[in-house]
């Protein structure tokens, strides 16, 4: 189910070789090219911006639920104004701005506890707990915010995951080189085919409710390995059905900055990279 194949082309007189990879599970394929600095590393000033207060700085001009807020010492959740779904909401933490290497696991664990009491009062099939951290990772607002979607019809995504062997799919990354080990009750690896830069996927079985404190263990040394390899922006998804999380790398906070999704991202459904995913997986065993 997992193939790869390589095509070459002489530039200049030098070869250059492109891998190709298809995840037959995922129906899914990535190109591997020679190191282009696709991945931006450069690190700017944006203090202009953190300096700034914003709405998420002023939980009474926010949305309410029927039920008011919900909120403990280090976060608060309130409706999404542009929701997603039947049920959308933003779990903003209260400091304005923390950097990648501040998010602790007790940090992140109370924004989830939130997330989860939330999740308690909807009643819906397919629920997730999503992360834009900046601007280039879609955060239309600086200040750092968790967002639940919670909907009875499922992303594209869920809908796929329906019709793949997942429990197969998983055993097969968990077997390979690209294997990191476990955090808490999550098994870690980088997938054979990417969704992105430098992901790195957590499983766990059991539910949300049992397990939000391994995946906020995880995802603390995660993040800090994104902070330690230069990289301030990142989303993540925690699916909830099965249980299980995405985390990727996104173009750093600088002006003028290229973005990672062009042609072949967004009208041909297939990623560039150029760091194959088990350099990603020996890289992040390094840093534990
Ligand atoms: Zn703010």
């Amino acid at each position: 189910m997992f193939q790869k194949w390589k095509e070459k082309v002489i530039v200049n007189g030098i070869e250059k070789e492109i891998e190709i990879r298809k995840d037959g599970y995922w129906q899914r394929r990535c190109r591997i090219i020679q190191r282009a600095g696709l991945e931006l590393t450069k690190e700017e000033d944006f203090s202009d911006l953190i300096n700034k207060e914003c709405i998420f700085c002023q939980p009474e001009k926010l949305a309410k639920f029927d039920f008011g807020m919900l909120e403990n010492e280090v976060a608060f959740l309130f409706p999404n104004i542009n929701p997603y779904a039947e049920y959308s909401s933003v779990c903003a933490f209260k400091k304005h701005f923390i950097k990648p290497n501040e998010f602790t696991a007790l940090l992140i664990q109370k924004n989830l506890e939130l997330c989860i009491e939330y999740i308690k009062k909807i009643e819906a099939e397919y629920i997730s707990i999503n992360w834009n951290y900046l601007m280039p990772a879609g955060a239309s607002i600086l200040h750092p915010h968790l967002q639940v979607v919670g909907s009875n019809y499922p992303t594209t995504y869920m809908e796929k995951i329906e019709n793949i062997r997942f429990e197969e799919y998983v055993k097969k990354e968990i077997e390979s080189e690209r294997y990191v080990g476990r955090i808490g009750n999550i098994e870690i690896f980088t997938p054979f085919v990417p969704f992105g830069f430098n992901e790195i996927v957590g499983v766990a079985k059991g539910n949300i409710f049992k397990e939000y404190r391994s995946i906020a263990e995880a995802l603390e040394k995660i993040i800090a390995f994104y902070a330690s390899i230069g990289r301030n922006s990142f989303n993540i998804s925690i699916y909830t059905n099965p249980l299980h999380f995405r985390c990727i790398t996104r173009q750093n906070m600088v002006k003028y900055y290229r973005n990672d999704a062009m042609f072949f991202e967004r009208l041909h459904n297939e990623i560039i990279l150029e760091k194959k995913p088990e350099e990603v997986a020996r890289e992040f065993k390094d840093f534990l």
